[in-house]
């Protein structure tokens, strides 16, 4: 602080402290005190002397000065003072205010400090929440992850189901799809979205959904997996054979949920198995055809020997020719069985019933088992019981087999003893009579628990004579009488002997006396045969009979010998060695009418072939060899009956009466007018059209024919008709429209076949159908 500012202060200090009068007393008094020192010190200085006027003066002045100097101090004090108090004021405002600041400053700092706490507590909740954050990015990390792994899984998973050829599918307790795999998607022909909600009845045709609907209620109501095989088809009609398993399953909480399906595409096995099946009806078809061949040069031995024995011989020569005729029998009987096995197998069985002469038949077993038993130095007893009628209706092979059959084991198996054959016929209505046939033995017999399995096929008893036989004889006798309406039965004591009894009820009937023949003038005949043994010995039954034979041996023969006024009947024999009966019948139904035709009679060893057969070539009646008179007579009585002459049957029209080797493969007059009219670029390409689309339709076609499903055939069989006709592949067109065909006789017997053929003849006939267009466009 400056003097002045300190003497100021003071002063003012001083002044409130002693107030104003004491403050300008005492004023008045120093400056007085001042103002005389000045003037004693001015005077002495200036005169060396100080008087009292001096002094006077001085106080004087001091008091005229002093009011002055305390007006003037006390303003000056005043103001400072004033000046003071609104410094004070100031300061006690600014105190005021320092002290509001100080409490604001202290309200923020507490302000700050909390929000500084804030802000601490926000950082923490910050780190926390990113803590939070980063586990829950984690967590999200690990639930994508899981997500993905799981979505990977499935899809895998999917992938697994739908790469399966296998159907995989799931349907709930009612019965609706709720999912499946691609394989079921492809059979029904929907997505798997499209058939979720789906029952079976809206995804199969009916018949197939009421197997579904009733196996899913199997699996529900017994709750167990239940596997099944069925038929079932693919949008374009391609039918597949599926094993199929149904299985329950359950929610976690045990609850079922519906059921899960899975089924295996067995076709190709079924069409496998169907193979071996059909390799094994070629082979038993073989066999048969065999046994054919065999039997005609055997059947001329039958024949020459029987005629043998019409001729004075002596003792020795009857009994060679007895053997031989016995053997060439037995082998016939063989023969015979093998054929009846393979017919059995091949389900194409059918006795033929006609009337026959039963006592001939009786004398006939008769005469063979008594020659076999003489060979063998055994006893033959023969009883007839009660009277047994002239004729009878029944199949007369078969009969005839069935007991050749038995009293041939009989002989066979005894080594000593005798042989016993019953025959007994009781009256059981007016015209039936019950015939009785019991064959008894003295041999080894048969034990009891192999009493019914010596009827299965191929069963020979152990230990007995195995070699000597084929297992086959009593079984194919068996179905035999049995498909006659009678049966067989055996019993037997092991070591005393064997009783076979056949029983069968019959009709009665009347045959004409064979030699009370239909009159009828002596017969122009011509003999169509290529087998030297078989033209002897029906030359020689004709010629018997009366009639003029002429023969031909081969078909090229018999067409350029024949003239129809030339014949009163021709026997035709079905399989020459350059045509087949078949094709000769219809090349004469071309170039004659069948009024100038003379009546044409089948000659076949084959027993396969139905009569309707021949007829529908044109053929009037059928001869089976081996030709025997009766047979002859009895044909030659119906051929030329007044009146009665049979016809071919009328339903059938000449086309369907050719043979199928004489009509043509390919329809060459379509063909040509094709090329002239459409041209042969269009024609190629329905050709194209047609080699491209074929495969499909043969296997939809076989696939309906492994599924028995007739409706199938026939629409897809007419398919294949109406491609193959529009390009003239005829005899693919033919095929097709038998196949198409279920009315025809035998239509059940013969339509796999007939697939069979269509499938293989029809590439050559495409092959040959491209040659002829190319043909064609070279003229
Ligand atoms: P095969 O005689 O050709 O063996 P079969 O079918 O005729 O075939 O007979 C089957 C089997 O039954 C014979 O192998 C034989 O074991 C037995 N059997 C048949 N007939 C007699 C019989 N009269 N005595 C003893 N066993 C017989």
């Amino acid at each position: 602080m400056t003097p002045l500012k300190k003497l100021a202060t003071y002063y003012v200090h001083l002044l409130s402290r002693l107030g104003i009068v004491k403050f300008s007393i005492s004023l008045a008094g120093a400056i007085i005190l001042v103002a005389l020192a000045i003037q004693m010190s001015v005077t002495f200085a200036l005169t060396g002397q100080v008087s009292s006027v001096d002094l006077i003066r001085s106080v004087f002045f001091a008091l005229i000065i002093t009011p002055w100097a305390v007006f003037f101090m006390s303003v000056v004090v005043e103001q400072i003072e004033d000046s003071r108090q609104r410094l004070s004021k100031m300061i006690r405002k600014l105190e005021k205010m320092r002290s509001r600041d100080l409490q604001l400053t202290n309200r923020l700092k507490a302000n700050i400090s909390q929000l500084n706490n804030e802000i601490d507590e926000r950082e923490k909740a910050e780190a926390a929440r990113r803590q939070a954050i980063s586990h829950l990015e984690l967590e999200v990390k690990q639930r994508q992850q899981a997500q993905q792994e799981l979505e990977e899984h499935s899809a895998l998973l999917r992938s697994f189901i739908d790469s399966s050829p296998d159907l995989v599918y799931y349907r709930n307790e009612q019965g609706q799809f709720s999912g499946c795999n691609l394989a079921l998607e492809q059979l029904v022909g929907r997505s798997e979205k499209q058939l979720i909600g789906l029952t079976p009845y809206d995804v199969y045709p009916e018949e197939v959904a009421d197997k579904v609907v009733e196996t899913d209620h199997q699996v529900f109501d017994n709750d167990e997996p239940l596997t099944y095989e069925q038929w079932l088809e693919y949008p374009d009609g391609r039918k597949a054979f599926f094993e199929l398993r149904k299985v329950p399953f359950y929610g976690r909480n045990g609850n079922r949920l519906g059921l899960l399906g899975f089924g295996r595409d067995i076709t190709e096995r079924m069409r496998h198995q169907a193979n071996i099946e059909k390799a094994n009806r070629d082979k038993a078809q073989f066999i048969s055809t065999l046994s054919h061949e065999l039997r005609t040069p055997l059947n001329g031995v039958v024949g020459l020997s029987q005629m043998l024995l019409d001729t004075p011989l002596n003792d020795a020569q009857r009994k060679h020719v007895n053997t031989i005729l016995l053997s060439a029998t037995t082998l016939g009987n063989i023969f015979n069985d093998i054929i009846d096995l393979d017919k059995l197998d091949r389900r194409r069985f059918a006795v033929s019933m006609e009337t026959m002469d039963f006592k001939a038949l009786v004398s006939d077993i008769e005469t063979l088992t008594e020659m076999q038993l003489q060979a063998k130095g055994l006893d033959f007893r023969f009883e007839q019981i009660g009277p047994l009628p002239q004729s009878i209706v029944a199949d007369p092979t078969r009969l005839r087999q069935v007991l050749w059959n038995l009293t041939h084991n009989a002989v066979k198996f005894t080594e000593h003893g005798q042989v016993a054959l019953t025959i007994k016929a009781k009256s059981v209505a007016e015209q039936q009579v019950e015939l009785e046939f019991v064959i008894e033995d003295t041999g080894p017999g048969i034990p009891e628990d192999q009493l019914e399995q010596i009827f299965a096929m191929y069963y020979q008893v152990e230990g007995s004579k195995s070699a000597t036989g084929t297992g086959i004889g009593l079984s194919v006798s068996r179905q035999l009488v049995r498909a006659m309406g009678g049966d067989i039965v055996v019993s037997s004591e092991v070591g005393k002997g064997s009783c076979f009894t056949v029983r069968l009820t019959v009709d009665l009937d009347v045959i004409p006396d064979e030699a009370e023949q239909i009159d009828h003038p002596p017969l122009e005949i011509l003999l169509v045969e290529d087998v030297e043994l078989n033209i002897t010995i029906a030359k020689a039954l004709l010629e018997k009979l009366g009639h003029q034979v002429e023969v031909a041996k081969s078909g090229q023969q018999a067409l350029a010998m024949f003239e129809p006024d030339n014949f009163d009947l021709v026997l035709l024999d079905i399989q020459l060695p350059d045509m087949t009966g078949f094709d000769i019948a219809n090349q004469w139904q071309q170039q004659y009418s069948a009024a100038q035709m003379p009546p044409v009679v089948a000659l076949t060893a084959n027993v396969v072939n139905s009569k309707s057969q021949f007829q529908a070539a044109g053929m009037v009646d059928v001869i089976h060899k081996p030709i025997n008179r009766n047979a002859v007579v009895h044909c030659f009585n119906e051929v030329f009956a007044i009146g009665e002459e049979p016809q071919v049957e009328a339903s059938v029209s000449p086309k369907q009466a050719l043979s199928r080797s004489s009509l043509p493969i390919l329809d060459l007059d379509l063909i040509e007018q094709f090329c002239e009219t459409i041209g042969v670029k269009v024609l190629n390409d329905s050709v194209d059209l047609f080699k491209k689309v074929m495969p499909d339709y043969l296997q939809v076609l076989e696939s309906n024919m492994y599924a028995k499903d007739k409706q199938g055939i026939v629409s897809e069989a007419h398919k294949i008709k109406g491609a193959a006709g529009s390009i003239g592949l005829a005899r693919i067109q033919r095929l097709a429209n038998k196949i198409q065909s279920p009315e025809l006789p035998a239509w059940a017997d013969n339509v796999e076949d007939w697939i069979y053929q269509l499938s293989h003849d029809y590439p050559e006939d495409l092959k040959l159908l491209d040659k002829a267009i190319a043909e064609h466009i070279e003229q």
